[in-house]
């Protein structure tokens, strides 16, 4: 006879592990199946390794894909409950002023240590290396088969196998095709948080410049999304947090068939077109060269020179009235055409997955089969950066524990 567990959690990620030490500490008998050699590897590299793992400022207006699941979830587990169940692991927690939370060590590994060893002092049994091929329901539960040709048995499964984004952190979109298999269907995927990627020309040279902007995504003209911070140039792009945040807009749009494109104001609130005629004048003599040293960094400067169609050997007091519109033009709207996204490799989180409309999210089980729940980025949800996609994971993987619970209650 084999032995039959309460619950098989397939993903030993965010929110598997969450989900594991909810359940065994009800007192279910749990297994925890990770396909990598040990759980929660992606985890430690979140914020930077110090783990922003919510965000007290969460609204659904955070999110993209299914937004009625994440209005219960952050009902059902606001960022508050989720910090004071990370407390009662021993990971407290601090904000900062954007609402952005970090446990008190700042660090990731701390995060992933307390689930670890709640999972330990609960009871969850751990399978590392068992990566999950097939996952067939029978009779009074379900069987999961790796690739090595192991199997588990247990009476409900929770599938939390994250996504597509960061392969070389586990991400391999398992989850889409077992879950495929039951019968759901799968919201197209796309990488989301990810650099955006320009013809090399207009940004060569710039590689690793920083600058303060605010980034508007335009597509056919019009403006779809705004971000204000800093971008990061990159060899043929541009990255930084501000940019990336784009990310899912511009996929949105080129799967439309919509070309898109991002304008780039450097001077956001200001009076451009005055703080260059007054500078002309304060420093007549001053080469374009060198003109905008001060307002952005000195390479960025001379490449909105050259975009403005001016000369860098001109000297300021020169310039014409036309000619300091051109300037202040590129200094306020420095426009880019947006040819993709950087792909999964280097993306944060995956856009599209398992259609929420065919799970109950009050429990997030599933309509399709009984026993079967999911939570995480397996599912149609993810966030802007910020803490919003940890959020997601715990609430969704807590709301689907409590959800397990009442099933094997009987309730
Ligand atoms: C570099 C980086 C930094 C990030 N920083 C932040 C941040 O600071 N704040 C934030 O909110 N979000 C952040 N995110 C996003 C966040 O990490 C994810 O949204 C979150 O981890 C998703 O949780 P999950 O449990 O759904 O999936 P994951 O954490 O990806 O876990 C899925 C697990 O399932 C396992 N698995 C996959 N397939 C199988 C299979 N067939 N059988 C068994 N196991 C399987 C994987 O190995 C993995 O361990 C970041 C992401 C990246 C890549």
């Amino acid at each position: 006879m084999h032995n039959i567990y309460d619950v098989m959690i397939i993903g030993g990620g965010a929110s598997g592990l969450i989900a594991a030490v909810a359940l065994a500490r009800g007192g279910w008998r749990v297994v925890l199946l990770e396909r990598q050699d040990r759980v929660g590897r992606k985890l430690l590299s979140t914020g930077n390794g110090r783990c922003n793992l919510t965000n007290l400022k969460a609204g659904t207006e955070n999110y993209h894909g299914d937004r009625q699941a994440v209005r219960m979830a952050l009902r059902a587990w606001p960022p508050k409950k989720v910090m004071s169940f990370f407390d009662g692991l021993g990971i407290p927690c601090t904000a900062d002023e954007a609402g952005r939370v970090y446990p008190m060590s700042r660090q990731a590994a701390s995060v992933l240590d307390a689930l670890r060893l709640g999972c330990d002092e609960a009871g969850v049994e751990t399978r590392t290396g068992f990566r999950v091929t097939a996952l067939n329901p029978g009779e009074g539960g379900f069987e999961a088969i790796s690739e090595g040709g192991e199997r588990a048995y247990a009476r409900c499964a929770l599938v939390c196998t994250g996504g597509l984004a960061a392969p070389k952190l586990g991400a391999r979109g398992d989850g889409y095709r077992l879950l495929e298999r039951l019968g759901h269907a799968i919201v197209p995927c796309f990488p989301a948080i990810a650099a955006l990627i320009t013809p090399p020309e207009p940004v060569r040279g710039l590689k690793g410049i920083r600058a303060e902007a605010e980034i508007a995504l335009l597509c056919k003209g019009e403006v779809v999304k705004s971000e204000r911070g800093e971008v990061l140039f990159a060899e043929s792009g541009v990255s930084g947090i501000a940019a990336m945040q784009l990310a899912h807009a511009v996929n949105v749009a080129l799967f439309a068939g919509k070309p898109c494109a991002v304008r780039l104001d450097f001077a956001p609130g200001m009076d451009a077109k005055a703080m260059l005629s007054k500078r002309a004048k304060d420093l007549p003599k001053r080469g374009l060269e060198d003109f905008l040293n001060g307002i952005v960094p000195k390479r960025l400067g001379q490449t909105l020179v050259k975009a403005a169609g001016l000369s860098l050997s001109t000297a300021a007091g020169a310039l014409t009235g036309r000619q300091i519109d051109a300037l202040a033009g590129v200094l306020s709207g420095w426009m880019l055409p947006v040819t993709a996204t950087q792909g999964y490799d280097q993306a944060q989180v995956t856009g599209g997955g398992a259609s929420l409309k065919d799970f109950d999210v009050r429990r997030m089980g599933s309509l399709c089969q009984e026993g079967l729940f999911a939570a995480g980025e397996v599912l149609d949800v993810d966030g802007d950066c910020g803490g919003f996609n940890l959020q997601w994971a715990w609430s969704s993987a807590l709301i689907a524990a409590e959800g397990i619970a009442a099933m094997l209650d009987g309730r």
